[in-house]
């Protein structure tokens, strides 16, 4: 059972969404890019289904959790009412939660492992759904963090688009919170680069400008939008 945190009001999260949309937009110009270059992912995980409705509400559409469980009780209710929600998932993925999260999610974020891969692959078969997936890099190379290492990413990632025809679309990464992210969100790009992948998920509440700066074509924001979560909560298996 995940802990919900406290609400914010809907004119709050609308004001937030507001703000840091227009801080995309700043850093998107800052970079000469186009401000709908960059898509917004809501991070609403601890966070309640009324949170998500106020950001819905202020026409927020793209929305990312980390849990499969967490999600599938907030959102089917939720996509009824708001059937052009998009559902990112961006926590690790255990091999025995793929068809609750084939079914549930329109992008899965969190690739990382071939075993995960091929169960991803045998499940979209199966239900003939095709989530759009991002390979995740742990670039900082850390020990506790999920992705596959930078040094086996360029066999994974054709590994996932040759063999398993996994619909492999770009690139996630989480850099260490105490390093430099430019230096990490350079490689990441990079790496995408070199193997044709479009998309770039990278930038959390803290980075987001960064990540702007360096390509991201996703950035993945909770804390800037809903407020603070309680990080042992958030951290807590699940
Ligand atoms: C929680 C989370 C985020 C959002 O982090 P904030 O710092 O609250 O913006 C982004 N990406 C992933 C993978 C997360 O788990």
């Amino acid at each position: 059972m995940t802990a919900v945190v406290q609400t914010l009001p809907q004119a709050t999260i609308a004001a937030n969404l507001a703000a840091v949309r227009e801080r995309i937009a700043a850093a998107a110009a800052g970079a000469g890019r186009a401000p709908d270059s960059v898509a917004l992912v809501a991070v609403s995980k601890t966070h309640s289904a009324e949170a998500v409705e106020a950001a819905l509400v202020a026409g927020q559409r793209i929305f990312g959790e980390n849990r499969v469980q967490e999600a599938q009780r907030k959102f089917p209710a939720l996509r009824q009412r708001w059937p052009d929600l998009c559902l990112h998932l961006v926590g690790p993925l255990q091999t025995n939660k793929v068809r609750e999260a084939v079914a549930l999610f329109d992008v899965i974020e969190s690739v990382d492992r071939v075993r995960l891969a091929e169960a991803l692959a045998t499940e979209m078969a199966r239900a003939g759904r095709r989530p759009d997936c991002f390979i995740q890099v742990n670039t900082g190379e850390e020990p506790q963090k999920a992705g596959i290492a930078p040094g086996e990413a360029g066999a994974f990632i054709a590994d996932c688009r040759d063999r398993l025809h996994l619909p492999v679309r770009g690139l996630m990464c989480i850099p260490p919170a105490a390093d430099d992210p430019a230096v990490h969100f350079a490689f990441l790009r990079e790496l995408a680069r070199r193997h044709d992948l479009q998309l770039l998920s990278m930038g959390m509440s803290g980075d987001f400008e960064t990540a702007v700066a360096l390509g991201a074509t996703h950035v993945r924001i909770g804390t800037a939008i809903f407020g603070a979560r309680p990080t042992a909560l958030a951290a807590a298996p699940g």
